[in-house]
């Protein structure tokens, strides 16, 4: 009788009120989430769950605390592939429920009715097998492996299949949780966590400071922990665990820079963990839980100003809150701009100045790729009907950083600095749309004296970059080039000083001397005495390899296999498979290898790469 059962909960939900109007109505749609926080919003979860591996599965009650704006008698979830077994209020009592009819990657509505007293709705759930926040790794596919290993990765719009939730990155809860996983794994999550394993595997977490759903986070596995100072330390499998500790060990210095510009840390602790080879990113700003990609561990930490840049996030996220993905670029502007600023302050000017300099570099190629392919690469895009895990890019970023630093130029550095640390130490972390957010500050930031309309808003929603950017030069690799000339006119590179270079500056030689034709044969020589097929830098490595598919130097096809079998990083595994696949001579390549590894990629890397391909 289930037409009935409705015909009563819809004549019910005509004479349920509200109980209190506590939150302020004023919150921007967001085109990928279901849920109506202008009416209800979940501002407090209680989620109590336990990790089956053998089924991959989360099977989990989650108790979400409820705050009215607005006579409401519905709560609305976002959901994804969730099996819902029954949904309960406050103490116990039943209430009506319906998941929508899922709609491609946005997933399914759940409806709950309330009661006009009702404070808390109780969700019991499964997550199902294709479960798109997750990834279940098998022991064979970790580092050490001994055991398999579970970690989510919740942006853009991915926690909902694994808690169901207002999956908008403006709405933001504070959480505890009690987790059961198999003993012998530990499980760590974006709260507090416990550094030693529990033998019963039974864990328990807390973050009371409110967070985005997609940066609710949760990891399992054989997973071991090592200090660095009392409110730092490193969470990774045992056999990378001493190595990571030495790679990453300048986060609490890189902590203290930052204190000295933008105040004191806002998270009481934060700790790294490093993820198995299929993390598709190369570091998630998971709240007191950094993520970080094994392949940031390149043995002499050439890659860890991407630790800066999650960092970063955690002053940069008290400014402002992003009211949709369309919005997303508010979210990196300061970010970029923190982390470019305790870079210099860790490394000093004239290496923060060859990071730009690398920045724009990579900025332009991405936008002449861009062209040629008629993809758009404005900060604020308009994404209804769009996934936004694939539309949000490497230039996104890089233009973040060089709006930034064109404002920089025009405010001063100080002036900018007392800017953005007032707004971290007022903590109002308001909702913005790229609209109000411009419009807020008009007579600051985007007054017509720093910037003139026409430039500012070439910035926000064209593809090129405005007419008066300015490309800063960079010192060093102004002798960079100098090289990179003499040696594309044939000069042996033995003869040229080269000594003392940093990774950074062989990639912006690499860059440089991709003009017109290179004979394999030099690309070998280069190879022989530089070792890049070799390098522990995986940003390199990945350059070099784009060179040498451009240049038809094959001989290096099966280190390149090597690396698509064992990267998952999403932004390298597409600028390899890119240039495989533009060369005609290795499409097959290209085709044979993403079906031979894809599995082991993570979702969101496999979905862009089948992208790429025309799968
Ligand atoms: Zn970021």
């Amino acid at each position: 009788m289930k037409w009935l059962k409705w015909l009563i909960f819809i004549l019910a939900w005509g004479f349920v009120g509200c109980n209190g109007l506590n939150q302020d109505k004023n919150i921007p749609g967001d085109p990928h989430s279901f849920s109506q926080p202008n009416k209800v919003l979940a501002t407090h979860l209680h989620w109590e769950g336990s990790v089956d591996f053998e089924r991959k599965q989360i099977q989990a009650k989650a108790s979400w605390l409820l705050s009215y704006a607005a006579a409401a008698d519905t709560v609305v979830f976002d959901t994804y592939g969730l099996t819902i077994d029954s949904v309960r209020l406050d103490d116990n009592q039943s209430t009506f429920w319906k998941l929508d009819v899922p709609q491609a990657f946005l997933g399914s509505a759940l409806r709950i009715a309330l009661k006009p007293s009702t404070q808390m709705v109780h969700i019991y759930y499964r997550t199902g097998s294709q479960a798109r926040g997750l990834q279940w790794l098998e022991a064979q596919q970790t580092a050490d492996k001994q055991h398999p290993f579970l970690f989510s990765q919740g942006q853009a719009i991915l926690t909902r299949s694994w808690l169901p939730c207002q999956d908008s990155p403006a709405l933001r809860f504070s959480f505890d949780a009690e987790l059961s996983v198999p003993p012998g794994l530990k499980a760590v999550m974006s709260a507090s966590n416990q550094a030693q394993m529990q033998p019963s595997g039974r864990y328990s977490f807390s973050n009371k400071k409110p967070i985005p759903s997609y940066l609710f986070a949760l990891a399992v596995g054989d997973i071991h922990f090592k200090a660095f100072d009392e409110r730092t330390g490193v969470f990774a499998e045992k056999s990378k665990l001493e190595q990571a500790w030495q790679e990453f060990a300048n986060l609490p210095p890189m902590i203290r820079a930052a204190e000295r510009l933008y105040g004191r840390m806002p998270w009481e602790r934060l700790d790294l963990l490093v993820l198995p080879p299929s993390f598709p990113f190369g570091g998630m700003e998971n709240p007191m839980l950094m993520y970080v990609a094994p392949s940031l561990i390149a043995g002499d930490r050439s890659l860890t100003n991407l630790v800066a840049h999650e960092l970063a996030h955690a002053w940069s996220d008290q400014i402002l809150r992003h009211a949709s993905w369309e919005d997303f670029w508010l979210n990196e502007f300061f970010t970029n701009y923190i982390e470019r600023r305790i870079i210099e302050e860790m490394e000093g000017p004239a290496y923060a100045e060859m990071m730009l300099a690398l920045n724009n570099l990579e900025l332009e190629r991405n936008l002449a790729q861009a062209k040629t392919n008629h993809q758009p690469t404005i900060l604020a895009p308009k994404l209804l009907g769009k996934d936004p895990d694939l539309v949000l890019s490497a230039a996104t970023y890089q233009k973040c950083t060089a709006f930034m630093m064109q404002l920089e130029s025009k405010l001063g550095k100080k002036e900018l600095d007392q800017w953005i640390k007032k707004q971290i130490a007022e903590g109002k972390n308001q909702i913005h749309t790229t609209n109000t957010f411009v419009d807020q500050h008009q007579n600051s930031l985007f007054a017509t004296n720093v910037f003139e309309s026409d430039i500012r808003d070439a910035w926000l929603y064209q593809n090129e970059l405005p007419r008066n950017y300015e490309r800063k030069p960079s010192a060093r690799f102004a002798s960079v080039e100098a090289v990179a000339s003499i040696w594309q006119q044939g000069e042996d590179i033995r003869n040229l000083p080269t000594g003392g270079w940093s990774v950074y500056e062989w990639i912006y030689f690499l860059r440089a001397v991709n003009h017109g034709q290179i004979d394999p044969q030099r690309l070998h020589a280069l190879d022989a005495l530089i070792g890049f097929s070799q390098s522990g830098n995986v940003e390199l490595k990945s350059v070099w390899f784009q060179l040498c598919l451009q240049h038809h130097y094959l001989e290096v096809l099966p280190e390149i296999e090597n690396m698509v079998a064992n990267t998952g990083r999403r932004k390298i595994l597409i600028a390899i498979y890119k240039a495989l696949w533009n060369n005609p001579i290795t499409k097959d390549e290209a085709l044979l290898w993403f079906n031979n590894y894809q599995q082991r990629y993570h979702p969101v890397a496999r979905s862009s790469i089948a992208q790429l391909l025309g799968k």
